[in-house]
């Protein structure tokens, strides 16, 4: 751990953050700015309302019932190892934090897990620190974008190493598995000790699978097992998984981990909806060859509660759902898994989305916010990631995500959310959902837009819905009417909007047309000066912005 120059050390003023506890009374002193400054973090921490998750049970094995506080083990550390990756040294920080012995700056550092405001384009909220970098803790600091490209090393750009300097100030690869070895090898052994407790035999191989896994930075075998799991009642989703955190070049995954118990009633109706994977790819409104691969069809859908979130999907603005595995390969020939996550969507659903409808949606259309609608939109953008295309078309070595590069992740949440849309309605004309009901689903999504737009522009899924908000608007898919500042779909020119907006996502998908995907997310990934007005309504309505969770073994009652 000390040989690590910390990322810190070089954002924050080494001296006042290592010393700052003894130089307190000369720098540190409360005066009128920093009282200020105290407001506004209990503001910011105003945008935040907790929620305990909890889940029934009582269903349970007793064996399970013992695995869950290894797995509670085990997810705490994937937490602090996303801590090194997001900031580095945690514990410094935590001192300096302590130092200042304000509770509310402590609470908001550790819902950010660092000094910048993931809901506020990760602006930082402690005065001297400096912008987040675009590479996180995952590259040297002072690591410029030519370096990297003329680094030769074929694995600089997998999602499992970081990049460091060697002892000549030479840029070097290290696997993840060397890097944090000794954390990861207890996170191994823990899982092992649970995997000896499973009883449902697709868990215990999976579990097993993915501790070995973990130990090697080769995840295939773990997530095929992972796939191949249908009866478990418990999952445990661990690893480094998503690449937002790297927002210098998309390459990086961030450690995560969710426990998770699944809703055995839910996932049974979701079940049946998989199998119109290819029909629905077939009909998608783009050129034949943009829609040729065929979308894998045992690829599963299922409801859990969440009882833990840690590391990257714990920071800032919070998941309800999850798709996985990211490995392209195996989301063709094996389809994915699609966890809706019913616990904490509901509570967003109530606390956040029900809120802002009624300041933001036109008084005649709010009829229509839906849980089941809210539910069926965000169960449908996870179908969507694993429609469309992976390979760019005519070359298939490259794939969509190496085309697009850093940019890949908006277009990519983009097509999720837009492709969620026009499932539904594909299903309505096969019978499956009521005219009402679509309307009930438009309605809901424009509703989320303000929802997730409230996150700010800065991560992918903030992006992806401005671009979408901005070409709705040049299209009337909504109207805004400017005396009451509500917002009503127009259904027929929403349905015409997404029909062009998902064409022109796929065919910039399929060419691999970075500079067009680059232009579009720099021109209208953006939220404009009227949104922004609107923006501000809700938060001086009080709305929260997202959810916190109390979370832990003690608050599912073990
Ligand atoms: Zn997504």
């Amino acid at each position: 751990m000390e040989k690590k120059i910390f990322i810190v050390i070089a954002v924050i003023t080494a001296s006042l953050f290592f010393y700052g506890c003894k130089k307190k009374s000369e720098t540190l002193k409360p005066s009128k700015v920093d009282d200020m400054e105290l407001t506004e973090i209990q503001k910011k921490l105003g945008k935040y309302v907790n929620v305990k998750l909890t889940a029934d049970i009582s269903s349970l094995t007793s064996k399970e019932k013992q695995m869950l506080p290894l797995l509670f083990e085990a997810a705490g550390i994937a937490d602090e190892l996303f801590w090194e990756q997001a900031l580095g040294d945690k514990a410094g920080f935590m001192k300096y934090i302590d130092c200042i012995n304000d509770e509310d700056l402590r609470k908001f550092s550790i819902i950010n897990y660092g000094p910048w405001d993931r809901l506020d384009n990760n602006l930082s909220f402690i005065k001297f620190c400096g912008n987040k970098p675009g590479g996180a803790n995952f590259y040297p600091l002072d690591m410029s974008k030519e370096e990297f490209n003329e680094l030769k090393d074929s694995s600089k750009s997998s999602l499992y190493t970081v990049i460091r300097r060697d002892n000549d100030g030479k840029l070097k690869v290290v696997w993840y598995h060397n890097e944090y070895k000794e954390q990861i090898s207890r996170i191994s052994v823990l899982m092992k000790k649970a995997a000896e407790l499973a009883e449902d035999p697709g868990l215990k191989k999976y579990l097993n699978s993915r501790a070995d896994a973990l130990l090697t930075d080769n995840y295939k075998q773990s997530d095929i097992d992972w796939l191949t799991m249908k009866t478990n009642s418990i999952d445990f989703v661990v690893g480094p998984i998503e690449n937002y955190e790297d927002a210098l070049n998309g390459y990086k995954a961030a450690f995560e981990s969710y426990i998770l118990i699944k809703d055995k009633k839910w996932s049974a109706k979701l079940a049946k909806y998989s199998t119109y994977l290819p029909e629905l790819q077939k009909a998608l409104p783009v050129e034949d060859k943009y829609k040729k691969e065929v979308p894998g069809t045992d690829g599963e859908l299922n409801a859990y509660d969440v009882v833990f979130y840690a590391g990257d999907c714990n920071a800032g603005s919070k998941t309800i759902a999850i798709n996985l595995p990211n490995d392209e390969e195996l989301q063709k020939s094996m389809g994915s898994r699609r966890l809706q996550l019913k616990n904490s969507m509901k509570a967003k659903f109530d606390k956040i989305l029900v809120p802002i409808a009624d300041v933001l949606i036109d008084p005649s259309q709010r009829q229509y916010i839906d849980f089941d609608a809210f539910f069926a939109n965000t169960m449908f953008h996870e179908v969507g990631h694993g429609m469309g295309i992976k390979n760019v078309v005519g070359n298939k070595s490259l794939t969509v995500r190496q085309a697009l590069k850093e940019e890949f992740s908006s277009i990519e949440e983009g097509k999720a959310d837009i492709m969620g849309l026009f499932i539904i309605t594909e299903l309505v004309k096969k019978g499956e959902f009521t005219d009402q009901d679509l309307i009930k689903n438009y309605v809901t999504f424009m509703a989320s837009i303000f929802r997730s737009v409230r996150f700010g522009a800065a991560s992918a899924h903030g992006k992806a819905n401005m671009i979408r908000f901005n070409y709705f608007q040049e299209r009337g898919a909504f109207v805004r009417d400017p005396k009451t500042g509500t917002y009503k779909v127009d259904i027929e020119k929403m349905k015409l909007a997404m029909n062009e907006l998902l064409n022109k996502i796929l065919v910039i998908q399929g060419n691999g047309d970075y500079l067009a995907a680059k232009n579009w997310v720099e021109k209208d990934g953006v939220i404009k000066s009227m949104l922004q007005l609107d923006l501000k309504r809700l938060t001086n309505a009080n709305i929260p912005v997202d959810i916190v969770f109390q979370q832990g073994p003690e608050v599912l009652g073990l």
